[in-house]
């Protein structure tokens, strides 16, 4: 019997109790922010987490998510000892293992590729912030064949800022936020852009004197409290942005001065059609580019500021070869009809009007509300300015944009935009953070081209392709890359295809490789498209041999996660509070457009499981197999203390080395230096980061800035002290067009000459995504897309009991008109069918989203028996995936090729050009999500490890205080607007409710208490 609240006992509240014995501070992983964080421990045991206030990430801000990290510490789902398959893969039957052995075979199966051919070990890892590490690693063993998750995320606008503007949003740089007047942020994931932005965006709202435009097919997250949102159509953000470009051009409203100053707006273009070198820059002997000086009528140096150089007409050069400003060929490009606002309004779903007022508010913003900081600065050619004038106009992008096939020529587009209207590294505009800017595209080049056994290769595996000749293809242009990263398929693959691995592993294309080796990418279920095909490539087994077609298969992770049943041999990850990490210069730091900034991580305390982080694993990996730069001449481990030795003395080049503070003996220098031995505890005593403010002089035109450039030198961040210069027009993608016309030494096959014809324009385009196209007139008259929620993070945060409290399930979410055209009604369950296959999910209407479009929270739906969850968790039941509907793999095309489901020109996965039609589902059918897979079987040890009920917290309670083993009624659950869920009479309803407890938090482990 339930007691009325008036009846339950008094708690006696102690107001001031001793929280902790000690507190150390740490990094942050709830998610990819880097937040410093304080944890408070008593007996060694986490009690509570909260922001470091003075780390220049959070400034002491943490989000739930971060709050939530010590359930993510204590999770039921954590691996608990090494794991060795001893059923068929995929059934989840393991013997436990001592750690010796687990090593030992790890060794035989990896040594005996190196031996023979290294290429047949790939390598492939998730979100693990330690690339630099792994990366180094794979190119030590002698594989081409790594690559992080960056493929399957934001790769698009990654290249495209890298090849356009030597920057990009994101890690590499930030709006800013104290003096811009016009924010438009692009398609952003908030769990990804959590803190930073949300911080960035309260302080937008507290100024009070910029608009903030959100531009995302729904209305949630950040797009909920901007000022205005505009809800286009997926996959045609580019089309929106060349409309505004279109508007800007024709109101001459562009930054002349900054175009001349700082891109190849002057530089001249050989216009010679059918010669080797149509389309690429004039350049003189020594190669340096040139402009058409007006003054002077002659062409010159376009590093020569005395010239009046001519951003549009034509010249005839000395030669007799005609040749025009990059700008000529740009305004000619977006002023045509084809981009006008009222051309593309009924594409992208706004209307013209709209788009001629923003287009407007932009120029307005930029050049009525320029920003002046009476800060003197010099320019890179000696140049003294009394002030900085900035146009304040910012911008934010991330995966909604880059996640589609026409991904790379609009995250170009954007960059275009900006650029036009001055507002790069600008007061008031998007800023760069350390060590960006880099060169055009920064160094070096992928490496991989020769492989030998027991030999490295030569560099690292992945890098930006200067042109054909620096792509992985063998003498008949095959891909030499297990995922065709770099080959004609996608030449610019700078974070490679993940979600190609395994596919390709499985059919043998271009090769078959012996081993697997995966880090923290849940590629049996959210991580991959085609989950179901994914699961059988893994399972699949050569009919002559027996033997699986991927023979073997490595995985680390610290989480029972979907992809553990699928390896042969497990090694169980650490959680992030019992490591430590390395959040470098060298990868993604926490750097802000102020100055730069790096971090670690430190245990705070020690594994109860006999588990290791991976990187201490892969260090001992290294040095067991003999690899060079993990052993010394006499063979023996070049850093036995692990990856803390590591990061104190590995030197990637003479003087640099994973972290920039404290360097040299004395621990006087930084940025280079030699290694010193107390870097670690420096680190330590200054809250776990270290962080440099740039002098004003330096904050803002870091590209072309005389102290900025001079300080990324010696910083080593660039190789020499010469302007970076934007690049509108890319001669890069022309080289690659040149190929496909017949020229030069490296050509495509014939079969890609058209493709790479196409979607190799020197300046950005616009096309409908290839899924879109390819399944036009079958009925699939929606668009379907995924948002992450800002209080989890990948699949991790749907596992965690705290943030399983605020949604633990999905709904597709569909607009009342689009529902009502279908016959759907609120609550209704629906099969979301695409070409691929189909999905049943729950409806939930909402005004806030796209009328073509319907959506739903990624990864939240999990597979039974995984994370510890209980069978009839809400996740797993009624959650859903649309992975399961998205192909890897396009429709065939003419001659039967089926291509990757990926950006033509980076390999970037398309996840949002996914089409789809829905169907009512009968009522019969309702209540359970499909397909609703076998259960994967529970490990032993997190099965027994599972309590029914976790109540983190009650035994630090207060002995004192009166405990009660009646609940409190559960209460109707207000959590999301869009997701309120019901209980009825007070009983759970297994629709992700909680109950109240008395004592810490709680939340059963079995779904729903
Ligand atoms: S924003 Fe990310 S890194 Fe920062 S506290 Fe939240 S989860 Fe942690």
């Amino acid at each position: 019997m339930l007691r009325s609240p008036f009846e339950t006992p008094q708690e006696r509240v102690d107001t001031s109790p001793p929280v902790a014995d000690e507190v150390k501070q740490t990094t942050c992983y709830m998610c990819a922010c880097r937040c410093g964080i304080n944890v408070y421990l008593k007996d060694g045991k986490i009690r509570y987490l909260e922001g470091n206030a003075d780390h220049p990430v959070n400034k002491g801000v943490l989000c739930a998510k971060g709050s939530a990290g010590i359930m993510q510490h204590t999770s039921p789902a954590r691996l608990s000892k090494p794991l060795l398959r001893v059923g068929e893969r995929g059934r989840g039957e393991f013997k436990e293992i001592e750690w010796e052995e687990a090593l030992a075979l790890a060794v035989d199966w990896l040594g005996t590729v190196r031996r023979k051919d290294p290429r047949k070990l790939a390598f492939f890892t998730g979100r693990d912030q330690s690339q630099s590490l792994t990366g180094w690693w794979a190119a030590q063993f002698g594989t081409p064949n790594f690559a992080a998750h960056g493929g399957f995320c934001s790769v698009n606008m990654a290249a495209a800022g890298l090849y356009t503007i030597g920057g990009s949003f994101w890690e590499f740089g930030e709006p800013d936020w104290e003096h811009t007047r016009y924010f438009m942020m692009f398609g952003v994931a908030e769990d990804h852009d959590s803190n930073p932005i949300k911080a960035g965006l309260g302080r937008l709202k507290t100024l009070g004197q910029a608009k903030f435009v959100s531009i995302n097919p729904v209305k949630t997250g950040y797009s909920a409290i901007a000022d205005e949102w505009i809800g286009l159509r997926p996959g045609t953000d580019g089309l929106f942005v060349m409309a505004l470009i279109h508007e800007l051009l024709r109101a001459e409203k562009v930054d002349w001065a900054f175009l001349g100053r700082y891109t190849n707006a002057t530089w001249l273009v050989i216009d010679d059609p059918g010669a080797e070198d149509d389309g690429l820059f004039v350049r003189n002997s020594e190669g340096a580019a040139l402009c058409w000086d007006a003054k002077r009528g002659a062409a010159v140096p376009a590093s020569d500021v005395s010239a009046q150089a001519a951003v549009v007409g034509r010249c005839v050069l000395p030669d007799g070869r005609g040749a025009v400003p990059s700008f000529e060929l740009l305004a000619r490009r977006y002023l045509d009809p084809d981009y006008a606002p009222e051309a593309v309004a009924e594409r992208v779903d706004i209307a013209a009007d709209t788009i001629k007022r923003i287009a407007a508010e932009l120029a307005e913003a930029a050049f009525e509300k320029e920003v002046v900081l009476d800060i003197p600065w010099t320019d890179w050619a000696g140049r003294r300015h009394d002030k900085m004038v900035g146009r304040p106009v910012s911008m934010h992008a991330m995966r909604g944009i880059s996640a589609h096939s026409n991904g790379f020529h609009t995250c170009r587009a954007i960059h275009l935009l900006q650029v036009l209207l001055g507002s790069i590294d600008c007061p008031g505009g998007f800023g760069y953070k350390a060590p960006f800017p880099k060169l055009i595209p920064p160094g070096p080049t992928p490496a991989g081209k020769e492989v030998a056994p027991e030999r490295p290769i030569a560099g690292m595996p992945l890098g930006f392709p200067l042109g054909p000749d620096d792509l992985l293809v063998d003498e008949a242009g095959e891909p030499l890359r297990i995922d065709k990263a770099y080959s004609w398929d996608f030449p610019l693959a700078a974070h490679g295809l993940m979600h190609m691995v395994i596919h390709n592993a499985w059919a043998g294309d271009p090769y078959p490789v012996d081993v697997l080796m995966m880090y923290m990418a849940n590629m049996g279920w959210n991580s991959s498209m085609n989950v179901q095909g994914t699961l059988g490539y893994l399972t699949d087994k050569d009919p002559v041999t027996g033997d699986y077609k991927i023979p073997k298969v490595i995985y680390s992770d610290a989480y029972y996660s979907e992809m553990v049943p699928y390896a042969d041999l497990v090694l169980p990850d650490t959680t992030y509070l019992e490591r430590w990490d390395c959040i470098s210069l060298l990868d993604r730091p926490i750097s802000s457009a102020h100055g730069p900034g790096d971090a670690i991580r430190q245990p705070v305390c020690k594994p109860d499981r006999d588990v290791r982080p991976f990187q201490d694993v892969l260090i001992d990996l290294g040095g067991r197999l003999g690899l060079p730069g993990f052993t010394e001449e006499d063979g023996s481990a070049r850093y036995p203390g692990g990856y803390p030795d590591y990061i104190a003395n590995h030197e990637r080049s003479p003087g640099i080395g994973p972290l920039a503070g404290w360097r040299g003996a004395e621990g006087t220098q930084q940025g280079t230096g030699t290694p010193n031995p107390d870097q670690l505890q420096r680190y330590i005593e200054n809250g776990c980061f270290w962080s440099h403010k740039l002098e004003p002089s330096q904050l803002y035109f870091k590209h072309s800035n005389q102290s900025y450039l001079a300080y990324a030198k010696k910083m080593g961040w660039i190789p020499v002290e010469e302007p970076i210069t934007m690049q509108l027009y890319s001669e890069i993608l022309q080289k690659f067009r040149l190929a496909a016309r017949g020229h030069g030494a490296v050509q495509p096959p014939e079969s890609e000459r058209a493709r790479i014809e196409a979607y190799f324009d020197p300046l950005p385009i616009w096309y409908p995504p290839f899924e879109e196209a390819a399944v036009a007139d079958d009925g699939y008259d929606l668009h379907a897309i995924t948002q992450r929620p800002m209080h989890m993070y990948h699949s991790w945060g749907s596992q965690n009991a705290w943030l399983r409290q605020i949604t633990a399930r999905n709904r597709l979410f569909v607009h009342p008109e689009t529902a009502k055209r279908h016959g759907i009604e609120d609550e209704d369950w629906v099969w979301v069918i695409s070409h691929h296959g189909r999905v049943k999910g729950q409806v939930r209407l909402m005004h806030g989203v796209n009328p073509n479009t319907v959506w739903t929270w990624n990864a939240i739906g999990k597979r039974r028996g995984a994370w510890a969850l209980d069978q009839d968790a809400p996740e797993s039941n009624r959650g859903f995936l649309l992975n399961h509907i998205i192909s890897e793999l396009l429709p065939a095309r003419e001659g039967g090729t089926r291509y990757s489901n990926s950006d033509p020109v980076t390999g970037q996965a398309a996840w949002y050009d996914l089409r789809v039609r829905l169907e009512r589902c009968e009522p019969a059918a309702e209540a359970l999500t499909e397909p609703f897979m076998e259960p994967v079987k529970p490990l032993p040890s997190t099965a027994a490890g599972s309590p029914p009920v976790l109540r983190y917290g009650a035994d630090l309670k207060s002995p004192t205080v009166p405990q009660s083993d009646d609940h409190l009624p559960a209460k109707e659950w207000i959590g999301n607007r869009h997701e309120v869920s019901r209980t009825v009479d007070g009983v759970a309803d297994g629709r992700g409710n909680q109950t109240a407890g008395t004592g810490g938090s709680e939340r059963s482990a079995k779904g729903v208490a």
